[in-house]
């Protein structure tokens, strides 16, 4: 008997330009993926709610409801659905902060379907292996969580800011290591943004109260010169 065949991924696209809107169903359609459009935010929302997509291409510009919007509130359902942003300009804050939030790639518009496929199927392979991967790092007292965006010491909820999180992720991908400040800046700030190295210090300044830190021995080891360094091993943690 043959092996029974995967039910197609689903694509959601919420796009307003209805001619794009239509081009790409049609295209990925042709390429074997059921396909849904949604014209606004809103409509985007209540769809996934209701027949939750294997990704989502996501239109940042876009009426009433915005995508970063649609994007933060899928986040904060805990909806770890991917999602490809689309956007009219690339490198500006909104798509970045777009990326920080948990977007999974971006194309600029105009793109071709056939860059815009060949990202989501890159897109769909990683997310379907890393589904076996853990999300969530334990490091000292403290327990990352990357689905979620936040750090929990024991019981408690630190309330990183993005930034902060940001910050913490680039330390911890590096444990042991020193990070420079310039460092710090290109891979947790908005290049466009152009801050003085001298706001990493108040972020890690932030960061370090949060965290409970102390200079005695702390977690973040400041180093005039060169810069932070996380100072305690950190793994992943299964399941
Ligand atoms: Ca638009």
């Amino acid at each position: 008997m043959a092996a029974k065949s995967l039910p197609p991924d689903r694509i959601l696209v919420i796009e307003d330009e209805p001619e794009i809107a239509e081009m790409l169903k049609l295209n990925l359609e042709a390429e074997g993926f059921q396909a849904e459009t949604a014209g606004d935010g809103g409509a985007g929302l209540a769809i996934q709610e209701s027949r939750p997509a294997d990704l989502i291409v996501l239109d940042l510009m876009l009426p009433r409801v915005g995508g970063m919007e649609v994007l933060h509130i899928l986040r904060r359902r805990r909806d770890p659905v991917p999602v490809l942003i689309l956007t009219a300009r690339t490198g500006d804050a909104d798509l970045l902060q777009g990326l920080a939030q948990g977007a999974d790639d971006y194309l600029g518009k105009p793109f071709s379907t056939l860059e815009l496929i060949a990202r989501i199927r890159a897109i769909l392979r990683r997310t379907r292996n890393q589904e076996s991967q853990p999300r969530i790092l334990r490091s000292g007292p403290f327990r990352i969580n990357f689905l979620q965006l936040d750090v929990h010491r024991g019981r408690t909820n630190l309330n990183l800011t993005l930034r902060e999180f940001r910050l913490l992720e680039v330390l911890l991908s590096n444990p042991g290591r020193v990070n420079s400040r310039q460092e710090l800046l290109n891979m947790a700030w908005d290049p466009d943004g152009k801050p003085m190295p001298k706001t990493v210090d108040v972020h890690i300044g932030t960061l370090r109260k949060k965290l409970g830190d102390t200079d005695k021995s702390p977690f973040i080891q400041t180093l005039d010169r060169e810069g932070y360094r996380w100072m305690l091993p950190v793994t992943p943690e299964a399941g």
